[in-house]
């Protein structure tokens, strides 16, 4: 069993500390990689700090993972030694029941017999032990559940679209984000910025609705028309009916959802994928008038983040991200929270 270097915590207070962690050799239709690169998400530190609920100890988390293809099991058609790969959020699934046929593995009820539901990448026991993500110099994944990085895409830059990436596109695809759309961003932190990126490169309008102005200016470079501060007086009394569709990313509590659903337009749509500890206060009477619609959506199959991978590829997109060591996570941790980060913290595991 390969054993490999990696990072990790050993209860919520989130300290990182170097250690050792082993991994299977590549089974059947598995892969093994190098990871050089791992995003820090907000939902790793959720989870890292217990908000979500208990975890075991120790933890190494990471489910925005690039590497480089180092082992191929019997039976792998997808990759070869050599090749650059990305691992997001999951790392298995049934792959029979409707929603794994559908292409939303994410979504995995589990067969008799089979895998009970989707592996999430890291700190999921479903068979007792707990997995390990992508803070750690190697990873072992079934080729199903890896995705291929275009060569267009600065390496460096591209773990975190695997989970930043797919959960934004995901959400502005299917509610048709592009030409003759006004499309509102909340909060612009890691999946903002992409959300940004994206939603301009579908062809929308895009507004970005952030708390101050401090990244007016990095807005308006991702592709934004449009920037507002909710700090500002009557900043969302003045958009009242204005978007098609908003896309929300904050994590934090205490947003006014109600007045971001009073934004949009009769037939709009106000999509979630922030996930905040706590639940939250909505005035439903808001969405009556006008039809309007409230969603949510988690990550993305498999398939659509390949094709994510590829629209970000065509389009010249990439996380603006900030490269740090394993010596930084614990830190790093702290500045996401305070929305410090411009806009993805990447650790580089050869500084392990
Ligand atoms: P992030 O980098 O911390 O970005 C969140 C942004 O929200 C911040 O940059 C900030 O933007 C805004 N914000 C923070 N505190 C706020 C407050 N008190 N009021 C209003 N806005 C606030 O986090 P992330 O990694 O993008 O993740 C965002 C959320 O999505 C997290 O809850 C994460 O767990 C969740 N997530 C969900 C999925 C899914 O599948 N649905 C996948 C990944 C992550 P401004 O400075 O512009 O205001
Ligand atoms: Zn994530």
């Amino acid at each position: 069993m390969p054993e490999v270097l990696a990072y990790a915590a050993d209860d919520t207070t989130t300290q990182f500390h170097r250690t050792t962690i082993s991994l299977r050799e590549p089974g059947p239709g598995e892969i093994y990689f190098d990871v050089k690169y791992a995003g820090i998400c907000h939902s790793d530190i959720h989870t890292a700090r217990g908000e979500w609920g208990p975890k075991k100890y120790p933890i190494v988390p990471g489910h925005e993972i690039a590497g480089i293809v180092a082992a191929v099991g019997e039976g792998v058609t997808k990759f070869s030694v050599g090749d650059k790969v990305g691992v997001g959020c999951m790392t298995n699934s049934c792959g029979q029941c409707e929603y794994c046929n559908a292409g939303y593995e994410q979504f995995c009820v589990g067969t008799e017999g089979g895998l009970p539901g989707t592996l999430w990448t890291y700190g999921d026991d479903a068979d007792g032990n707990p997995t390990a993500g992508g803070y750690a110099q190697g990873f072992t994944v079934s080729e199903r559940f890896a995705c291929h990085i275009p060569d267009e895409i600065p390496f460096e830059t591209a773990a975190p679209l695997l989970c930043a990436g797919i959960t934004t596109y995901s959400p502005l695809k299917r509610y048709e984000a592009g030409p003759g759309k006004k499309v509102a961003i909340v909060g612009m932190g890691g999946l903002g910025h992409m959300a940004v990126q994206i939603a301009a490169a579908m062809g929308a309008e895009v507004s970005v609705i952030s708390q101050g102005r401090s990244k007016e200016a990095d807005a308006l470079k991702f592709g934004a028309k449009h920037f507002y501060a909710t700090s500002e007086e009557g900043t969302l009394e003045s958009l009242a009916g204005t978007f098609d569709l908003i896309v929300c990313t904050v994590s934090a509590d205490d947003l006014d959802y109600t007045a971001f659903i009073r934004t949009l337009k009769p037939f709009g749509t106000f999509v979630d994928v922030g996930l905040p500890e706590h639940p939250s206060k909505i005035h439903l009477a808001a969405l009556c008038g006008g039809n309007k619609a409230l969603a949510g959506s988690q990550i993305g199959g498999i398939a659509q983040t390949q094709e994510m991978l590829d629209f970000c590829a065509q389009n010249g997109i990439a996380p603006q991200v900030e490269i740090i060591g394993g010596e930084d996570i614990t830190a790093a941790y702290d500045n996401v929270v305070a929305s410090k980060v411009r806009y993805r913290y990447v650790i580089d595991t050869a500084t392990f």
